[in-house]
């Protein structure tokens, strides 16, 4: 899983965006901090993402006694890939160069 402060990824194209993830937790230090990573990871892949963009983490509360974790689900595909594929000529879905046969209708391409 990609996980992006930015909102886009170097040599990514973002081509669905399925929302916001967000995970609140007492503030505490070292493994902690982990773990909500690792279950931020976990609900965007719930999502159906591959990449979490516009990541961001701040305190709240009196002192700052909670973290909010914040990011945005979505599904990145390579560039390059993208650019190069192309419709399927039966069911007319996406289909990359590189496959041999349809993902859909399994159409031999
Ligand atoms: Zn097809």
């Amino acid at each position: 899983m990609i996980v992006s402060k930015t909102n886009d990824i170097p040599d990514k194209i973002i081509v669905s965006v399925l929302g916001k993830v967000k995970i609140r937790q007492i503030r505490t230090y070292g493994k902690n901090e982990e773990k909500a990573m690792g279950t931020m990871i976990r609900k965007a892949k719930t999502m159906g993402a591959n990449a979490i963009i516009n990541f961001s983490y701040r305190g709240d509360g009196i002192w700052g006694i909670r973290n909010i974790y914040t990011g945005l689900a979505v599904i990145a595909e390579d560039i390059r890939k993208y650019w190069q594929s192309q419709k399927c000529s039966h069911c007319g879905k996406r289909v990359k160069v590189t496959d041999y046969f349809c993902g859909s209708c399994g159409t031999k391409q």
